[in-house]
């Protein structure tokens, strides 16, 4: 579903992804786990194209999407990306949140894109808050309002950028059982977590990044019971 060729990023003069090729299935979870300033976002960023690779070829589905005559938004109505930040809508209430792209790029009537966001937020538990507005809601909420509004436009993958890092501890929970859920459905999904118990529970491979580089790629038993890369065991040391 998605690969990988070469890829490289810099900026400026900063090369910060170094020769990145891989291929990650249709329904497969990977979970992207490495130290701060690895470029576990840019290479997330990469793959719906908010970053241009400086080198190298994605593949979306067959298409190039490195190609600049690739139509990158029919390419991203396929892609949901979900921030560390939520980025709702903050005049909007969570139902105008939902249904604003699925009516706008997909050109659903607002009937149907109320039923698609109505059965979304009872599967995350949010039926209750369709009106209310996202200050009234908790990072938790937010969070969740942010899953849905991806799904709404049904897409065929989901990424992930540490979803869970802005929450209060107790709201990680309720935010990871929903991505634990989404895994379950066969989506195709990249996360970037430093969340170690759920990245090894939910995630059927892990890439470790550092220093740009793609050092290591595994299952979750054989990544966390025996890192083959030096930095991986050294990271894990540190945070298990
Ligand atoms: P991570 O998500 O693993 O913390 P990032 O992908 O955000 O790492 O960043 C990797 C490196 O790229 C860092 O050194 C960061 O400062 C640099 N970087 C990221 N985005 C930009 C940008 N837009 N311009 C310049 N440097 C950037
Ligand atoms: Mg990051």
């Amino acid at each position: 579903m998605i690969k990988v060729d070469n890829l490289s990023k810099s900026f400026g003069k900063h090369k910060v992804l170094h020769d990145i090729s891989t291929t990650i299935n249709q329904g497969e979870v990977v979970a992207v786990i490495g130290p701060s300033g690895s470029g576990k976002s840019t290479f997330l960023r990469c793959l719906n194209r908010l970053e241009t690779p400086s080198n190298g070829h994605i593949t979306i589905n067959g298409k190039d999407i490195t190609d600049p005559k690739t139509n990158i938004a029919q390419v991203r109505q396929q892609i949901g990306m979900v921030f560390q930040h939520f980025h709702l809508f903050p005049h909007m209430s969570v139902i105008d949140n939902i249904t604003f792209a699925p009516m706008k790029v997909k050109g659903w009537t607002q009937e149907q894109a109320r039923r698609k966001a109505t059965e979304l937020l009872e599967r995350v538990g949010l039926a209750d808050k369709a009106d209310a507005f996202p200050n009234k809601l908790s990072g938790g909420q937010k969070q969740r309002v942010a899953i849905v509004r991806s799904l709404a436009m049904e897409p065929e993958i989901m990424l992930f950028d540490e979803p869970t890092s802005a929450l209060d501890p107790e709201m990680v929970k309720e935010v990871l059982d929903v991505i634990r859920g989404l895994a379950q459905t066969g989506i195709t999904m990249v996360i970037v977590t430093h969340e170690m118990r759920f990245a090894q529970e939910a995630a059927d491979t892990i890439y470790f990044l550092d220093n740009g580089r793609l050092v290591e790629k595994a299952s979750p038993q054989q990544f966390f019971n025996s890192p083959q890369n030096e930095r991986a065991r050294q990271f894990l040391e540190k945070v298990l």
